[in-house]
This record gives C-alpha cells, structure tokens and sequence, in this order.
C-alpha cells in the first residue's frame, strides 16, 4: 500500500519520548520530514538524532512548552516556515497530568490539567490552520479514560471528552476546506511514562511492579500492553493518504480494553 507520506511535511508535539516519538519515528521512516517540541532540550535532541540516523529522515527539533499559548504559537509558526511554509500532517500531543483522585485535585490543578490537556489542543488547532491546505490533516491522541472514568486519573478523565469533542467539530467544519480531523484512543502503551505509573502504583499497594504490572495485563483482552511501534502504525495510517476517505473518526488502539459499542 503506497501510504503517500514520502516529502510530507508533519508536525508532532511532545516528542522527545513515548507517544510523540514513536509518531514521530514511524512517519520519519516513511519519508516525511518532521518538526518536534518538547521542553528538554537535551531529551529532544537525542530522540532527533536518533530518528535520523534510523531513518535518514529531515528532522527539526525544537524546545516547546505546549502550555505556553507564546510558546507553542512560536513552534507552529517556525517550524511551517522550516518545513517549507506550510503544513500536510499536525499531531497535537502533551504529557499526561498528574494521577490523583478527586480528594487530590486543587483549583491551581485544575487550571493546569486544562492548560496542559484542553487548552493546548485549541491552540494547536488555531495556530495550524493558516498552515493547512486541502489535503492536510490532524490527528489528536486522547485516553481511555474518554470511554470510560480510570481510576486516580482525573484530571485526564474529564479534559479529555473536550478535545475529542473539538477533533469532532473541526472535522465537521473544516471537511469543506479538505481538512481531515482523526482522534487516537491509547489504551495502555509500553512508555516510560507507564512504567513511572507501576513503578508509583506498586510502591503505594506495597507489591511489587512485575505484580502491578500482571494484574493490569490481565484487565486487557490482549493480556498485553501494546507497543509504541503498534500505537504509531494506527497513526500512520490516519494520516496517510490510505486513509483519505476517513475524517471525524475515533480508533481505538488498546487490545480490546474498551467493550462498550460505541
Ligand atoms: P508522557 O505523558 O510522559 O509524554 C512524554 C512526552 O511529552 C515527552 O516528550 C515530554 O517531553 C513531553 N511533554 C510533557 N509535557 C510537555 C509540555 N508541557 N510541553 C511539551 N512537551 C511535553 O508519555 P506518553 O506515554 O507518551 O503519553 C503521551 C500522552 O498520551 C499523554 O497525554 C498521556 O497521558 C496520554 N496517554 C498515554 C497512554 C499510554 O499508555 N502511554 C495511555 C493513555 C493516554
């Protein structure tokens, strides 16, 4: 299948690690160039020359703090212009907010999960736009906690329904313009992030994290967690040209976690 990514030009956020880097890796291997930010300047030039000497791919990195409306404005802004002055393919993405309950969560919380989470994917939005042309297309990731409230998350469980609503309507209102909008659903993916969420977990229930980490795999239909290459190979075809006639859509990427119909 010719994927039609080769001399893309892709932007995606939150990339020196997990999620983003996997994203940005996988579309690097197919020829696209990228723009990636993340706020450590160090990670991020290591996952830069790492994916190109994977890949032999154009890659431009940049420090970014997503919940900086400046900041974030500034990367989109630049890297349109590093990439040749406009954009075929935005993945917004951010690091996930701190675990807790709703016993943990604070006002100053709460502001922040929205900035981090929320605001910053109507940012990524406004900035794309005069950057997209008919035929580009954005990808947002979210959480399973979308489908259904996870426990000590949740700050996630209840920003996330706002950014899967705004990928819904910018594929209804941009479909004119020949914009697609897609929706990732993770379910649990092998990052290092996750492994920093057993490693807290099993401290808390006193087990240990290969315990933590048999009682989750056991909770997905897969009995596994999937992998950051499984998790970017759905990206990928989103935001191909194999995928041209899919907008507004939500995929679930998490082994059978989620039961529910719809
Ligand atoms: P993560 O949340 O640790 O993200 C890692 C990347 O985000 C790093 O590159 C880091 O530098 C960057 N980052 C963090 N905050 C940032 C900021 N303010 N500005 C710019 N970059 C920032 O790990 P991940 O597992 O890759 O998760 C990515 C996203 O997907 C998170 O929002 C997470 O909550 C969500 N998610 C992940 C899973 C999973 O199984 N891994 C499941 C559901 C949801």
């Amino acid at each position: 299948m010719n994927l039609g990514l080769k001399d893309k030009r892709a932007l995606v956020a939150a990339a020196s690690d997990g999620l983003g880097y996997a994203v940005a890796h996988a579309l690097a291997a197919e020829g696209a160039a990228v723009a990636i930010c993340a706020r450590d300047g160090d990670r991020l030039q290591a996952a830069a020359t790492r994916i190109v000497e994977d890949t032999g791919a154009t890659i431009h990195p940049a420090v970014c703090d997503v919940t900086s409306g400046d900041s974030l404005r500034a990367w989109v802004d630049d890297s349109a212009d590093k990439l040749g002055g406009s954009l075929d393919i935005v993945v917004p993405n951010a690091g996930g907010p701190p675990a807790g309950t709703f016993a943990d969560t604070t006002e100053e919380g709460w502001a922040a999960a929205f900035q981090l989470l929320l605001m910053s994917a109507i940012r990524f939005a406004s900035t794309s736009r005069p950057h997209l042309r008919p035929g580009s297309n954005m990808l947002y990731m979210t959480s399973i906690s979308l489908r259904e409230p996870m426990g000590n998350l949740v700050y996630s469980t209840v920003m996330r329904p706002g950014v899967a609503a705004l990928a819904k309507t910018l594929a209804n209102e941009w479909v004119d313009d020949g914009i697609r909008v897609n929706h990732l659903i993770p379910g649990t993916i092998a990052t290092p992030r996750i492994d920093e969420f057993e490693a807290d977990l099993a401290g808390r229930q006193g087990v240990s994290v290969e315990d933590v980490h048999r009682a989750r795999s056991a909770e997905i239909p897969m009995g596994r967690y999937g992998t950051m290459e499984e998790f970017a190979a759905a990206a990928v075809f989103l935001v191909s040209d194999a995928a041209s006639y899919i907008t507004g859509a939500t995929l679930q990427v998490d082994g059978g976690k989620i039961k529910a119909v719809f």
